[in-house]
């Protein structure tokens, strides 16, 4: 609950902050109404490096909890490398 927290005020964040940059930049002449529908390259760069991130951070995920599985019991307690059985259930890790 409180990461849902933290991960909508730095949403909220980036969010006022894009809306007042864009906000100034309209205000002090440096951008166009219709400049802010036009997709350029450096738009594109910026949604393909985000599509490229967030598919980065997907498979690093799923990396991640596939190793976790591979180092809990049937029980549901971690296991160290180390050991041979589970210090919960007494189960063999073999
Ligand atoms: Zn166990």
């Amino acid at each position: 609950m409180k990461r849902c927290i933290v991960v909508f005020a730095l949403g909220l964040a980036a969010g006022t902050a894009v809306l007042a940059y864009n906000l100034w930049a309209y205000c002090c002449g440096r951008c166009t109404l219709r400049g802010f529908l036009v997709i350029g390259p450096f738009e594109k760069t910026m949604i393909g490096l985000t599509l490229v991130a967030g598919l980065s951070l997907v498979a690093l995920k799923a990396f991640r909890r596939r190793q976790l599985a591979g180092r809990r019991c049937n029980c549901g307690a971690m296991l160290s490398d180390a050991w041979a059985f589970c210090p919960e259930c007494g189960v063999s890790r073999r």
